[in-house]
């Protein structure tokens, strides 16, 4: 027999199956020998009151085992000799239409411009280390995309776009933990996802598909006004239809885009800081007791926004228990992103802390689709600058900046390559500094102890989203100009994190079969 309750646990009732098993069998008297498995189907953690709550969902099994292994598996047959789509860009957006492709009898064959994920992490490594970035190798790029090495957080608003069940499976399927399905807010954790790429990529090899490391698309080949493939760095060229991935890091493809005539326009985007805070701070601000987060319960984590001068400024991508890490993806650049481990175990927790930046803000941005962008290259390559020309990235406590003071000296920070005290109440845009500051203040009156000198912010925070969209038809997906071509993604500026990305490669990939199934 099976039976689905919801129960309300204090957090060590709730730490495990065996522990939910315990107080079942102590609290309301069942069975222990009848109770043959356990599952937990939704969690949520409820720290309105000073009592924090545990809130589940269980499917109890008695006298009977599950029959799945904790999620919907997908089938991926031999895909050799089938009609191929090319991919460009191996991230959530490339990989799950590959996924797609070859689950409906297509033949991915993906180029990446960046190292597999194993040799990307060498890369990455080099910057802390020697202070430099690979273009080809960051945190942008290689296999896995953006979301490769990050907090892994898997939660996103376009339900309505997709399953993000489907998208939570495949995951699972692919060596993530099953508590992705369960948890209210999951996230897979910088540790784990490279393996659950790997095991992507390999589902990809083994069915007859092709990825290709080291391999950059330099230019779109197209006829009469009509995509029929790509030309590589490698001299090698591939024929067909395209799903455009690229991410929005890639900013020689949109400037190839631009100056090919291929319609883009720009985009809104958000920009700030990264806001760091010692995880212990975070976690007795959120769970409204001096011990913090105790040994039962996960690092807290934080969402807060607001408005200032009809603009949002909002907290963005926290990272409980995590690092900040060098984003940038080219030379004379600072971009600063954040990242945690499965545990979110470091000693700090932060996240972006981004006021809204619309094109009508930038001026010139009516006449050139690559304002925005452009203006995201002013201020990261300002922070280089404010930084030291290196790594290094300039810092200002919390409660300093919003009193436009210079901080004497800065706190032990995650951030590896560094740090330089530096007045970024001044340098910012007044626009974003001016509302950065005022949002602070709001937030510190919304949770006493948030506005600190014990927060340390770290500039700059720009990769938010796209600057620029790669305007496509919202019924075929192809670019509106151009058949065969498939924009997808963040880079095309229609998704924004790893499920949004994933659930669009799903899309673009059906709309792609749709076109190649018409023109035979
Ligand atoms: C440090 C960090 C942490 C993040 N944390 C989270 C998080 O916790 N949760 C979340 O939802 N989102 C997070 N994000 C954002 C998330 O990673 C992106 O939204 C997502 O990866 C976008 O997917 P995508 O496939 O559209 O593009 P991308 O992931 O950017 O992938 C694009 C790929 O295309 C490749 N490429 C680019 N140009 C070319 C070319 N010319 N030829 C061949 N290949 C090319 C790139 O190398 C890259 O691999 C994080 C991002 C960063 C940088």
């Amino acid at each position: 027999m099976i039976k689905e309750i919801q129960l309300r646990l204090l957090p060590q009732q709730a730490v495990s199956e065996q522990s939910i098993k315990n107080y079942l069998v102590q609290e309301q008297g069942a069975h222990a020998k009848s109770i043959t498995a356990i599952r937990i189907l939704k969690r949520s953690i409820d720290a309105r009151q000073r009592t924090i709550f545990v809130n589940l969902t269980i499917r109890i099994y008695i006298d009977e085992q599950p029959s799945d292994p904790g999620y919907q598996e997908t089938s991926y047959p031999n895909v050799e000799g089938k009609p191929e789509v090319i991919i460009v860009g191996a991230g959530p957006g490339g990989l799950f239409a590959a996924l797609r492709l070859i689950e409906a009898g297509y033949r991915p064959i993906v180029v990446e411009r960046g190292k597999d994920v194993r040799e990307r992490k060498k890369d990455l490594a080099l910057i802390s280390r020697e202070q430099q970035i690979n273009p080809e190798s960051n945190y942008s790029f290689g296999e896995g995309g953006a979301g490769a090495y990050s907090d892994g957080k898997l939660y996103t608003r376009s339900k309505k776009r997709g399953s993000v069940e489907k998208i939570l499976n495949v995951f699972c399927q692919h060596g993530a933990s099953t508590n992705i399905r369960v948890d209210a807010h999951p996230h897979i954790g910088t540790d784990k996802l490279p393996r659950v790429i790997e095991n992507m990529r390999n589902t990809i090899r083994a069915c007859g598909g092709e990825v290709h490391f080291e391999t950059r698309m330099d230019a779109l080949l197209i006829e009469k006004k009509t995509v029929i493939g790509i030309q590589t760095n490698t001299g090698k060229t591939f024929k067909g239809a395209v799903i455009l991935a690229t991410g929005h890091s890639a900013r020689d493809v949109y400037r190839w885009l631009q100056t090919n005539n291929v319609f883009i326009e720009p985009k809104g985007i958000a920009v700030g800081v990264r806001l760091e805070h010692p995880a212990q701070l975070i976690d007795q601000l959120q769970y409204h007791r001096a011990e913090g987060r105790g040994k039962y319960l996960p690092a807290a984590e934080y969402s807060f926004v607001t408005q200032v001068e009809e603009r949002g400024v909002y907290s963005f991508c926290m990272c409980p228990g995590g690092f900040i890490v060098p984003a940038a993806s080219g030379a004379e650049q600072i971009v600063v992103n954040g990242m945690s481990p499965s545990n979110r175990g470091s000693r700090w927790s932060n996240s972006g802390m981004v006021v809204e930046v619309r094109p009508e803000d930038i001026t010139g941005s009516s006449e050139n689709p690559l304002k925005m962008l452009e203006f995201q290259e002013e201020l990261e390559r300002q922070a280089w600058l404010q930084g030291g020309m290196k790594q290094t990235a300039p810092a200002q406590r919390m409660l300093d900046f919003t009193r436009k003071k210079l901080s004497f000296d800065l706190p032990e920070s995650s951030y590896t390559p560094g740090l330089v005290s530096s007045p970024l109440h001044f340098w910012l845009p007044e626009f974003i500094s001016k509302r950065l500051s005022a949002g602070f203040v709001q937030f510190g009156k919304m949770s006493k102890g948030f506005l600190t000198n014990e927060a340390l912010m770290i500039g700059v925070e720009t990769r938010t989203s796209s600057p620029v969209r790669i305007v496509r038809d919202k019924d075929t997906l192809q670019h509106i100009h151009i058949a065969g071509l498939f924009p997808c993604g963040e880079g095309a500026g229609y998704a924004g994190g790893i499920v949004s990305a994933a659930i669009d490669g799903e899309r673009c990939a059906e709309a792609a079969m749709r076109y190649i199934s018409e023109r035979v």
